[in-house]
């Protein structure tokens, strides 16, 4: 058995873990990491995040091709070599994931592989195939993050896979099914369709991407129901029988029961904490009924001396939302005053057009009885919008009507996820109407919809006529 001492621990690699480990290491601490893959950087880096937008990368510039038509240029269909797609994907993370190797070398973070759990409040011991490491720590972040969520009911089937599986472009089905109208299930119905497949969608609720606005969303549905074959809303799988080359699911809709044959299921229901599976018991820490593990906003848990950060922590799971608990529970152990605002978070649906949104939503504003004022600048009224034939976005802002502070934003369109930057600092920074207003944005950028949509509210817009809204 291999014996160590560090001074922090930091159990998973995603971006909330080497972000802690890496922190803490500049902070002068002896940092162990522990990761049971090979590769450092979590389902972000590896099965997550930047997979799925290499993937959408493609699938964007297929669309344009398409798009441009309108424009009068025509190009042939695309010649997918799915092999040669894969590799340049990997390519991609493995330039990320050994630029996080050489980080973590140059900051002397020890890294141990293997699959680490609590033995008790001050161990974690760590088993790769026969080698056992036993680890005493000072303190310890857990950043163990969380996995796909799995239907029970669910055969075992190559051809039913998960976002993981998905990502592994094995095939390209002619007929997918996706479970869930969320962002992972939309984001990689956007790949799947651009590769040539035919789509159908099954929600549960009444709206895909439900905590997002409904008039978000709209946009994002008009298209969608174009290029799809079905979207199936307030509905359910029923059961599924998997064949040896094809699927055949029972769907509950609300206008009856379907049973359909499709050539590859995802399973995109949510995502589950990785809590139960790290010998919590053993070092005290509480976990919740979900698997979440509960911290203060020091990252701290009920447990002194063990932190938690990640997806781990609840919703919403996040890379960037990691990154940031994990700077700012490495800050605490190192005895800096550090804390984690939950209040606004970014949100990002990378579907096509994408859709963001951060800060108080005009949904959450309803239920709470949050007194809000909007403003919609419609990017049909934008040169830019208009110049990339993508003009069926929007940009909302939410203002506080008492003291003028923007509370909250939404965009869909292209860029929707850049442009939510600009509002997420604004509401940060407490800037009010004429803060944004009077900020000078290039021309002709998507940028402007910010501006124009404060110009909405302060009632100085020239570039839309709306005599009843006009305040000044
Ligand atoms: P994780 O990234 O889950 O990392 C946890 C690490 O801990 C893993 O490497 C795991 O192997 C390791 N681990 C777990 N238990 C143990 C153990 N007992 N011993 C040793 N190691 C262990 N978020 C965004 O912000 N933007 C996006 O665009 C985005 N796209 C996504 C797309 C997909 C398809 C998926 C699945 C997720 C996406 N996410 C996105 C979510 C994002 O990946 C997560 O929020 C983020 O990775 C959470 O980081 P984390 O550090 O908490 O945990």
């Amino acid at each position: 058995m291999n014996k160590l001492h560090a001074e922090v621990v930091v159990l998973g690699s995603g971006p909330g873990g080497y972000t802690a480990a890496f922190r803490a290491a500049d902070l002068g601490k002896k940092t162990v990491l522990v990761e049971r893959y090979n590769t450092l950087g979590g389902v972000c880096l590896n099965v997550g995040c930047i997979p799925s937008k290499a993937f959408l990368h493609v699938a964007k510039v297929i669309s344009d091709a398409k798009e441009i038509e309108t424009c009068g240029i025509s190009f042939k269909a695309p010649a997918i070599d799915r092999e040669k797609l894969r590799t340049w994907v990997e390519t991609v993370l493995g330039k990320l994931t050994s630029g996080l190797n050489g980080l973590a070398k140059q900051r002397k973070v020890q890294i141990v592989t293997g699959y680490g759990q609590f033995t008790s409040s001050d161990t974690i011991e760590v088993v790769n195939d026969e080698e056992i490491t036993h680890i005493k720590f000072d303190d310890a972040i857990i950043a163990s993050g969380s996995h796909a969520t799995k239907l029970p009911f669910l055969p075992d089937s190559p051809l039913i896979v998960d976002s993981t599986g998905a990502l592994e472009l094995k095939t390209i089905p002619k007929r997918m099914l996706v479970i869930g109208g969320g962002i992972i299930g939309l984001e990689l119905a956007t790949v799947y369709h651009e590769l040539g497949s035919s789509i159908t969608i099954v929600e549960m609720l009444d709206s895909l991407i439900a905590e997002a606005d409904s008039d978000l969303v709209q946009p994002l549905m008009k298209r969608i129901r174009s290029q799809y074959e079905n979207i199936h809303l307030n509905s359910r799988v029923e059961s599924v029988k998997a064949q040896a080359d094809s699927v055949d699911v029972e769907i509950e809709t609300p206008k009856g029961k379907i049973v359909e044959k499709f050539d590859m299921v995802l399973v995109a229901t949510g995502r589950s904490s990785n809590g139960k599976l790290i010998g919590a018991d053993s070092a005290g820490v509480e976990v919740d009924e979900n698997g979440f593990v509960k911290t203060d906003q020091h990252q701290r848990t009920n447990v002194p001396r063990i932190y938690a950060i990640g997806d781990i922590t609840g919703q919403p799971m996040l890379a960037h939302k990691a990154t940031h608990q994990g700077k700012v529970a490495a800050e605490v152990i190192a005895g800096i005053k550090s804390s984690f605002d939950t209040s606004i978070i970014p949100s990002v649906a990378y579907t096509d057009p994408e859709i963001a949104w951060v800060g108080l939503t005009e949904h959450e504003a309803k239920k709470t009885g949050f007194e809000y004022e909007k403003a919609i600048f419609p990017w049909g009224a934008s040169g830019r919008a208009l110049a990339m034939t993508r003009s069926e976005g929007i940009t909302k802002l939410l203002f506080d009507p008492q003291t003028n502070r923007i509370i909250g934003a939404g965009i869909t369109g292209v860029n929707a996820g850049e442009l939510i930057a600009e509002a997420t600092h604004a509401i940060e920074m407490g800037s009010d109407s004429m803060d944004i207003g009077l900020t000078i944005h290039p021309h002709p950028t998507l940028s402007e919809t910010v501006g124009f949509a404060t110009e909405i509210y302060e009632g100085t817009i020239t570039d839309l006529y709306m005599p009843k809204t006009t305040k000044k």
